[in-house]
């Protein structure tokens, strides 16, 4: 395991200077850098034995069906899951749109209801209230506590047997507070209702397990991840497969298609219809490798803290508000009274820091704190406390 300090010189991105200094990167939430081993993983498939999945009889079309479905058992491994329930998307946005449609369209009709907090990304908001003005559903939305995380009082007393989804962040994006997802999922079971994660702020930051979050679905995106573009990933409980239906049909999908009937493949096949994102699974898998090769997650849960909470303490000695109480996770969230957030974020790239301002796909949180645009870094494994510190030198300049 290299000591976290060393692992920058793995990603390519930090060898460019600006103006002869290294660019500081705080717009990991949005998307990870990728270190040499993925790129060369996809070079490698490209220019050695680039052939589609499950089709070709020739030798490299063996290996890339071989390597591909050595990707999904690697997945499977590092969420804790079986390898019949990875389902590769393209990332978080389609695995959410794919349970809405694959389950939620077939299993939930008018008057049932589907639970959200107020934070969600608008991948896990905008899909539900399509539904929900569809087919007559209840769309409940519960408030976030002051702790950033969804209100539990509240949030247990909406529950009810009508409630038969709950779909909620584990990390929220714009907060940095993780869910108590496992007292969530109980209490969700209990009345039948199943549960949907976004782990698309989590997976990169602490190790998931499906079975301890007790979750149906869990979704999150590879480039967020240190992996490629392109790719993601759908956990589908096994015991939740049954219920379920592809909403893609074509190549890939089906043992035998016959002009009077066609039968499906079962899970995941049935559900990866076409030319899966292969190049990128073949990516995705090396970068879970890289990290298990390179990191701890308890260490990097500690290094990312600490940079979120000198990040927090020393803007809020300048006079920024937080949307969090104090650094969580690996992300800090302000603005200032006066000043806007976008002109924050250009003033940081003259300086050669890379920050995201706006309403991060949150949009109605930020309407209804009565801000249209926040500031928002965020860390990954190759961030120091140095570049923390630089930054809250060229923000004592603003
Ligand atoms: N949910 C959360 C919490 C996110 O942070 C993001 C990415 N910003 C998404 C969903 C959507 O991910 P993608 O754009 O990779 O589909």
């Amino acid at each position: 395991m290299k000591k976290l300090e060393l692992l920058r010189a793995d990603f390519p991105i930090f060898q460019q200077k600006i103006d002869g200094k290294p660019y500081i990167y705080f717009d990991s939430a949005a998307t990870a850098q990728m270190p040499s081993v993925v790129m060369d993983a996809m070079v490698e498939y490209y220019q050695q034995y680039k052939a589609n999945v499950d089709r070709g009889l020739y030798a490299f079309a063996e290996k890339t069906t071989l390597h591909y479905e050595q990707a999904r058992a690697i997945v499977a491994k590092f969420i804790h899951a079986q390898v019949s329930e990875i389902i590769f998307t393209s990332g978080t946005t389609e695995g959410i749109n794919m349970v809405a449609k694959i389950w939620a369209a077939h299993n939930l009709t008018s008057g049932d209801e589907i639970i959200i907090s107020q934070v969600e990304h608008h991948s896990n908001f905008l899909p539900w209230q399509y539904l929900a003005e569809e087919k007559n559903i209840v769309l409940t939305i519960i408030p976030v506590d002051q702790d950033g995380q969804m209100d539990l009082r509240l949030y247990y007393a909406a529950l009810s047997e009508k409630t038969k989804l709950v779909a909620i962040f584990h990390v929220s994006n714009v907060l940095g507070t993780t869910n108590d997802i496992p007292s969530i999922a109980a209490a969700a079971h209990q009345v039948g209702a199943k549960v949907l994660v976004d782990a698309a702020q989590s997976i990169a930051h602490q190790s998931i397990d499906v079975e301890q979050l007790d979750c149906d679905f869990l979704v999150f995106s590879g480039h967020k991840l240190y992996g490629p573009t392109g790719i993601g990933c759908l956990f589908l409980k096994k015991s939740i497969q049954k219920e379920c239906y592809p909403y893609k049909f074509g190549g890939s999908m089906v043992y035998s298609a016959g002009y009077d009937e066609s039968y499906w493949k079962n899970p995941p096949y049935c559900f990866e219809a076409g030319t899966p994102p292969i190049a990128q699974a073949i990516g995705l898998a090396a970068a879970i490798q890289y990290l298990y090769e390179n990191i701890s997650f308890s260490k990097l849960i500690e290094h990312e803290h600490a940079l979120a909470l000198r990040a927090a303490q020393g803007l809020k000695a300048l006079g920024f508000h937080l949307l969090q109480s104090a650094g969580s996770g690996h992300i800090v969230t302000f603005y200032h009274a006066s000043i806007h957030s976008h002109d924050i974020a250009m003033y940081l790239d003259s300086h050669g820091i890379a920050v995201r301002a706006g309403n991060h796909c949150v949009q109605p949180y930020h309407e209804k704190l009565k801000i249209d645009a926040t500031v928002r870094i965020s860390f990954g494994v190759y961030n120091t406390m140095a570049e923390v510190e630089q930054f809250l030198m060229v923000m004592q300049s603003l």
